[in-house]
């Protein structure tokens, strides 16, 4: 028989007494393939990667399907299939202000794997780095918390908009600014997709009239968060151009008959929640010597919404000592 949703011819074979059916065949051969996106794997300055385009909407010749979460669609087989697609995906949406919405086709080859490229377009490459980076914390946080509802939406995810040096998440949303002479476009720095979504995990995470968002809290899980997935203490490096050297505390090592909480405080005086509790070796601390941009590590108020807790990243200015040395 045949079926037309999805494509199918099948042999089906039936109980000869009952007319029941007993067991069916797949008589269409497929082919599959890869699409793959490629992206920083930190920044763009940094090394790049050919990301599995995970969870995204596709067309391919001309039906509508999603990649899974290898990136692996199936298609008649032949010859390469036409694959068209946006950055939009079951869990992350990807919405552009400025420049041209992330659109492509590409032909992907049965048993091979094509790769979506912009790396040379700012505008173009932070709708595509966030939307794999997004999807992948996303990923990530499901593994710990296979539950959380939240994970399930379709998360908004704005870039390129017409501000600089900065990111929020408002508790639904993620949202990056475009780059200018002092610092990247923060659409295309993978520690700020996943800080910014740790923020939307610490909102979601709380219980409506027993909890509340509290700032630094917020800032610590989600420098945690994205400190974890990069296995790295240093926090967006690349965010300011000609600099991606942000955090040492790498090289900090608790002395002798010292514990790395100690350590922690006595070199971040005024630290973060996660540097104070010693939660967090990975995490730099916060502006004991806040530079030109420290206001605005504590401006967690509203940007858009007076209604809306929104909070900013932290950024190395903002958040981070300049001196590291523990001694
Ligand atoms: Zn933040």
């Amino acid at each position: 028989m045949h079926a037309t949703a999805p494509i199918g011819r099948w042999a089906v074979y039936v109980d000869a007494a009952t007319g029941e059916p007993l067991a069916r065949e797949q008589l269409l051969r497929f082919a599959s393939g890869n699409l793959k996106i490629n992206a920083p794997v930190r920044g763009p300055n940094g090394q790049r990667l050919d990301f599995a385009a995970a969870n995204l909407g596709v067309v391919v010749n001309g039906a509508a399907a999603v990649t899974s979460i290898t990136g692996a669609v199936s298609f008649a087989d032949g010859g390469p299939a036409n694959v068209a697609t946006t950055v939009l995906g079951s869990f992350v949406a990807v919405a552009s202000e400025a420049g041209a919405p992330a659109a492509t086709q590409l032909a992907l080859p049965p048993g091979g794997q094509v790769t979506w490229i912009a790396s040379s377009d700012e505008f173009l490459d932070a709708q595509l780095t966030t939307y794999v980076h997004a999807d992948r914390v996303k990923q990530f946080v499901r593994a710990i918390a296979p539950d959380f509802a939240f994970l399930d939406q379709q998360m908004p995810a704005i870039v390129n908009i017409a501000d600089i040096c900065n990111a929020f998440a408002d508790g639904e949303t993620i949202n990056f600014f475009q780059s200018d002479a002092q610092c990247e476009n923060t659409g295309r720095i993978a520690d700020v997709v996943y800080h910014e979504f740790g923020h939307n995990v610490h909102f979601q995470g709380i219980i409506p009239g027993v909890g509340f968002p509290e700032g630094a809290l917020s800032e610590g899980i989600s420098d945690f968060l994205s400190a974890t997935i990069t296995d790295s203490p240093d926090l967006a490096p690349g965010f300011f151009k000609g600099s991606d050297a942000r955090c040492a505390s790498s090289t900090r090592r608790a002395p002798s008959g010292t514990s790395p909480r100690t350590t922690a405080r006595s070199t971040t005086a005024g630290g973060s929640s996660a540097a104070r509790c010693g939660t967090c070796a990975r995490r730099c601390g916060t502006s004991s010597a806040p530079g030109p941009g420290s206001r605005r590590s504590t401006s967690c108020g509203s940007r858009r919404s007076a209604a809306r807790s929104t909070c900013r990243a932290c950024t190395p200015r903002s958040c981070w000592p300049t001196t590291t040395t523990a001694t």
